[in-house]
């Protein structure tokens, strides 16, 4: 791992223990919880948060655990990151909204500047600022729609684009994303992604993308296609990592077809990959790129950032929302890229993938159950199976995931079957604390699966 030049918070890196997980105080809290807040709205581990930073998640009872997560992949500077705090202390102190559609600030150019060094490709770009992943995924339809004068999207099986009724849509999986949620937006078409541990053997990213492309010009036809949407390593769905040469020859289709090639990096974007983000590994340069989760140190900000003649072809006033672009939250993603730069947090990525994925492949030699370890960087998943077959194991998935828990690592589970655990460390955490979260997971497998 990179030794980091600076603290990135003042929290103890350790794992401690000091009641059950969870403790006393946090089962008071769920039952407040369960009282007040719509059931509709789900908990991955009922602890309370007291503070976090670094590496760590410390609850009301005092429990310190190691975070895997990273809050689904946002907290990427670490939670409560100095540079950022500082940041937003001093912009909430100045002002906290004015509306950038009513009268501007500064910050909201700053970031748009960030934005486009950033980003894939050094074409002229531009950017406009929203507040969630979900909006930025539509407002980049809606770029791609109105440009193109076109209306079919184009999608992928198991991919994750947001909860609102468009991305809805767009996603893939029923429970619990859709179920009983529709009718759903039309002109979305699925085809299938590259999944190399569920395709046929040697299916190669090429014959993949032509599998896609035959299935879009056929049913779909390439003149009514707006925008081809594709996460380029899936997030929800499992951390599938499509096999080589399937990006690129998705992006030359969309170039030759007059079609928008939108990379939702929601996830994956930030340095999270090892990258800053996920398409530049394959050298591949969308027209318009989705941006949120990793991208403020945990204020909503999202954005879309592409080609300046697409951006700028919708007409004045046809993007916006009252909140989008929050200069407090700009500050922080301001904050947050600095951090990036100065702790170089893409070769972070990088040594964290390097330290788990020989852990999790020695694990996997000894564990049948493990069907497939993947991902790149700092967003590793492996896939879990009955032994010797690829069917999934969601049981067996949920029953490491709740170990881990209860030794005090936070770990997230994904997958449209349900049977992936995923990791997204922060990228400042520590070697040590790595380590011993990975220690607790080999454990878990020793006492399920065994
Ligand atoms: C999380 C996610 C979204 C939705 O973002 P929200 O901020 O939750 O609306 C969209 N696309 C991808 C790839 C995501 O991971």
């Amino acid at each position: 791992m990179t030794d980091l030049l600076e603290p990135t918070t003042t929290l103890p890196q350790e794992r401690r223990l000091v009641t059950a997980v969870p403790g006393p105080r946090s089962v008071e809290l769920m039952a407040r919880r369960s009282a007040t807040v719509s059931a509709g709205v789900g908990t991955v581990l009922p602890v309370f948060v007291e503070r976090a930073g670094g590496g760590v998640v410390v609850d009301v009872d005092g429990n310190s655990l190691i975070d895997l997560g990273s809050g689904i992949a946002v907290v990427n500077v670490g939670n409560a990151a100095p540079r950022v705090v500082a940041a937003v202390q001093e912009q909430v102190a100045a002002f906290t909204h004015t509306c950038f559609m009513v009268t501007p600030y500064e910050g909201y150019v700053a970031v748009c500047e960030e934005l486009a060094r950033v980003t894939p490709g050094d074409h002229e770009k531009r950017s406009a600022l929203f507040n969630t992943g979900s909006e930025a995924v539509e407002n980049a339809v809606k770029i791609a729609r109105h440009a193109t004068g076109r209306q079919a999207v184009v999608v992928f099986d198991h991919a994750y684009h947001g909860r609102t009724n468009l991305t809805m849509a767009l996603t893939a999986k029923n429970m619990p994303y859709k179920h009983r949620f529709g009718p759903f937006a039309p002109e979305v078409y699925r085809v299938p992604m590259s999944y190399p541990f569920r395709d046929e053997p040697g299916l190669s990213g090429a014959e993949a993308a032509a599998r896609a492309i035959a299935q879009i010009e056929t049913q779909v036809g390439g003149a009514n296609v707006a925008a081809v949407l594709i996460e380029p390593i899936q997030g929800e769905g499992g951390f599938v990592v499509p096999a080589p040469g399937f990006l690129p020859a998705l992006a030359e289709w969309c170039r030759a077809s007059g079609a928008v090639f939108i990379a939702d990096e929601v996830q994956t974007g930030f340095c999270r990959t090892g990258d800053w983000f996920a398409a530049e590994h394959e050298g591949v340069v969308p027209d318009l790129v989705t941006l949120a989760k990793g991208m403020a140190g945990g204020m909503p900000l999202a954005a879309v950032t592409g080609r300046a003649e697409l951006m700028d072809a919708v007409h004045t006033g046809g993007l916006g929302g009252t909140y989008g672009g929050n200069p407090v939250a700009c500050a922080a993603a301001l904050a947050s890229i600095e951090t990036m730069r100065e702790l170089d947090l893409t070769g972070a990525a990088r040594a964290i993938g390097d330290t788990m994925l020989p852990r999790l492949r020695a694990l996997q030699e000894r564990t049948p159950a493990i069907g497939d370890v993947r991902g790149r960087g700092a967003m590793i998943a492996m896939e879990i199976v009955e032994p010797g077959t690829t069917e999934p194991d969601p049981g067996l998935t949920g029953r490491i995931a709740r170990a881990c828990h209860a030794e005090g690592v936070v770990v997230l589970t994904a997958g449209t079957f349900g049977n992936v655990l995923r990791f997204l460390p922060p990228l400042v955490i520590g070697q040590d604390l790595l380590t011993e979260g990975l220690d607790v997971l080999d454990a878990a497998f020793a006492a399920h699966a065994g």
